[in-house]
């Protein structure tokens, strides 16, 4: 038997969460589940339409563009949380 193991690729590649919770995503995935559930449907769905599509496709880009400016438009997305009396 020659063939590799497919669970070997369970967590072959991760990067950053966008949404600077400091968890690890797998690639296949653009956010953590808490993270993306806090993007509006519009950007959920922007995102899912590029699910196949090259990784530089315009669509894609402006999708990923779009949500990770979402994410740093939120209150706490920073270092600090901005104090508002
Ligand atoms: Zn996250």
């Amino acid at each position: 038997m020659s063939q590799p193991r497919s669970d070997s690729r369970k967590f072959h590649c991760t990067h950053q969460c966008p949404g600077r919770c400091g968890r690890s995503v797998a690639n296949h995935l653009y956010a953590c589940g808490r993270c993306w559930r806090k993007l509006p449907a519009q950007l959920q769905q922007a995102i899912r339409t590029t699910v196949g599509q090259p990784v530089l496709s315009p669509a894609r880009t402006r999708a990923f563009t779009a949500a990770a400016a979402f994410y740093t438009s939120l209150p706490g997305a920073g270092d600090q949380a901005v104090c508002r009396r």
